[in-house]
């Protein structure tokens, strides 16, 4: 596979489905209206298959490659070859800066209306290349009640040129109305050779190397490749499975709830603190701070506001990123005993883990028990977002992981 589209493994449907839209896209744009459109080169509704249409809904599961088939998607609508990959507008959209597309990424655990208002706003206005202005909206369930009717409204209405990318876990977690005017485009998870072959081609990494980084992680390309290449990622996944070992009983259990927990807050100060400073620093050159004059005093009180702004968001950012990750960890547990189950019963499915980690726990337990702990995980996960505190919902879990 060649061209924007090379760093989606697996998804050859959806692919082929991005590239004919693509291809209808362009169709509008220089006269010829094949299937539907109207005079002003605007896209058909979402009705009409296998040609273009102004909204669009990526969906599938974590890590399956939703933003990066809408990233795709955009950069094969805004370049004038269709997506080669290689011209400065293909560039500037796997930059980020490419002037006809806006990033929406929100980082709290919501998306508000007043939010939304002001993106509607601006997606509504004429593309300055020409060809379309583009909304890749990650994360669009995150959209309060009021932000998806204000979202409802700009995808009813749409601007002649504006195109609407969101992406979702899945249909159902946006409201009915917004995802019945959508094209769903479906992403499936990839097998584990065909993400390590993106390991070897894209990133040089050795192939049994590769394709053990892309079993553990389950078909999760980003996360493969981090497996493969960041030595500290590989160690903290190594510390959560050292969990199953570790419980034996009340003591031990406690402490390794202890390490799990810090772990996870390890992780997420790593990946807070690498965005917080360089977003702190941008909002103070904006300001003009350091520089002097006329107005710098009445701007300098401006800034302390719009700085305050920016804490709360960041600091909802790093509530939601510590919650992550900390559920990944305990994704990535409860899969090491879904793999001593299949092992206990015999099951023929490709394992995330390796079979000698997971042999002497699988043959000192019943498969009762591991269903057990598996619940226990899962109870867990659901507690975290109830504002339980982490460190006694986990040390409740180890506690059962102890149990058996
Ligand atoms: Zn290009």
């Amino acid at each position: 596979m060649t061209g924007v589209f090379r760093d989606l493994p697996g998804q050859d449907a959806v692919v082929a489905q991005l590239e004919k839209a693509a291809a209808a896209a362009s169709a509008l744009l220089s006269g010829a209206r094949p299937s539907g459109g109207d005079r002003g080169g605007r896209p058909p509704g979402p009705a009409q298959p296998g040609g273009m249409t102004h909204a669009w809904l990526f969906t599938g599961p974590p890590g399956s490659g939703r933003s990066v088939a809408a990233r795709a998607f955009a950069a094969a609508l805004l370049c004038p070859s269709g997506g080669c990959g290689e011209c400065p507008s293909c560039h500037q959209v796997f930059a980020g800066t490419h002037a006809d597309l806006l990033l929406v990424r929100p980082e709290g655990l919501s998306y508000g209306v007043k939010q939304t208002r002001d993106l509607v706003l601006r997606a509504a206005g004429k593309p300055t290349g020409g060809r379309w202005q583009i909304v890749l909206f990650e994360d669009a369930d995150r959209c309060t009640e009021q932000a998806a009717n204000a979202l409802l409204k700009a995808i009813e209405e749409p601007a002649p040129r504006t195109v609407w990318l969101l992406c979702a876990p899945s249909a159902e977690d946006l409201v009915p109305t917004i995802r019945s005017r959508c094209r769903v485009v479906t992403l499936v998870v990839p097998s584990s050779e065909a993400v390590a072959r993106v390991l070897i081609d894209r990133d040089g990494i050795e192939p049994a190397k590769a394709l053990a980084a892309a079993r553990a992680a389950q078909g999760h390309v980003g996360r493969a490749r981090r497996l493969a290449l960041d030595a500290s990622a590989a160690k903290r996944r190594a510390d959560v499975l050292r969990v199953p070992a570790q419980v034996t009983s009340l003591g031990p259990a406690l402490s390794a709830a202890a390490t799990l927990v810090r772990t996870a807050e390890e992780e997420a100060k790593a990946v807070t603190e690498e965005l917080d400073e360089p977003e702190r620093e941008a909002l103070r050159r904006a300001f003009g701070e350091g520089s002097s004059g006329k107005g710098v005093a009445k701007a300098m009180r401006g800034m302390a506001g719009a700085m305050k702004d920016l804490e709360d968001r960041q600091k909802s950012r790093a509530t939601r990123v510590k919650r992550d990750t900390l559920d990944q960890a305990l994704l990535e547990l409860a899969l090491f005993y879904r793999d001593i189950l299949m092992m206990q019963v015999g099951a023929q499915v490709e394992l995330a883990n390796s079979e000698s980690d997971l042999r002497p726990i699988a043959s000192a337990s019943t498969p009762e028990s591991t269903l057990r702990r598996i619940q226990a995980i899962m109870r867990c996960r659901e507690l975290l977002p109830l504002n339980v505190a982490p460190l006694l919902a986990v040390e409740e879990m180890a506690l059962s992981l102890s149990e058996g």
